[in-house]
């Protein structure tokens, strides 16, 4: 599947803030957010207006950039959000916490969403025992998330879950760091997820 491959900074400088697509160095000084505050290229530090419209804009790409979705999966998964019952908000979310990557993420085995990626594309990951290496894998309550005895003893990985740890896990899974294996023990309230995401930007969006 195709995928962005240009600069993962440069995302977050357009987005005005940290997307966290580079693992450690996200929380180092060197964070390219931190050092230039301001849009890239040539224009970027003009004075400029943002509609209603380009605010709306800038939440999707916004959340669609943390979740690494191109446009037209991003488009399905809103579909599905609205065909779900409840708030389509809540269900876009829900639906981009599930997918097979994201939940590798956060359980601390990839030091960001892409490196999780590649653990899964390089069928690293088993989900209840097998083999699965499709990132966008729905993840159901209950099921067992487990790394592969070769992908246990990259380095990366574990350099990944010594951070993690560090950093405190969500209360959502069940980690074990040791077996490098966990639970998704359910899916997520909207007020476990991160508060600066205005999916209701994305819904009037899509919903013009
Ligand atoms: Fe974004 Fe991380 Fe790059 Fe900072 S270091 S700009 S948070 S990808």
């Amino acid at each position: 599947m195709a995928r962005y491959t240009g600069s993962k900074c440069r995302l977050c400088r357009r987005e005005g803030g940290k997307l966290f697509l580079k693992g450690e160095k996200c929380f180092s000084s060197k964070c390219a957010v931190d050092k230039r505050a301001y849009p890239p290229g040539m224009h970027g530090q003009a004075r400029r207006r943002t509609s209603d419209y380009g605010l709306q804009l800038r939440e999707k790409q916004k959340l669609r950039r943390i979740y690494g979705v191109l446009e037209k999966q991003f488009a399905a998964y809103y579909d599905e959000a609205d065909r779900r019952k409840g708030s389509t908000g809540e269900n876009l979310l829900k639906l981009l916490e599930c997918r097979t990557d994201n939940v590798v993420y956060r359980m601390g085995f990839g030091v960001s969403r892409s490196e999780a990626r590649q653990l899964v594309r390089h069928n690293g990951v088993l989900i209840n025992g097998t083999r699965t290496n499709i990132p966008s894998y729905q993840v159901q309550p209950s099921d067992k998330i487990e790394l592969t005895a070769k992908a246990r003893e990259q380095l990366r990985v574990k350099a990944a879950v010594e951070a993690a740890e560090q950093r405190g896990l969500p209360e959502w899974l069940e980690v074990d760091t040791k077996s490098m294996s966990g639970v998704f023990k359910a899916i997520p309230d909207r007020s476990e997820l991160p508060s600066e995401i205005n999916e209701s930007l994305v819904v009037a969006l899509y919903s013009k």
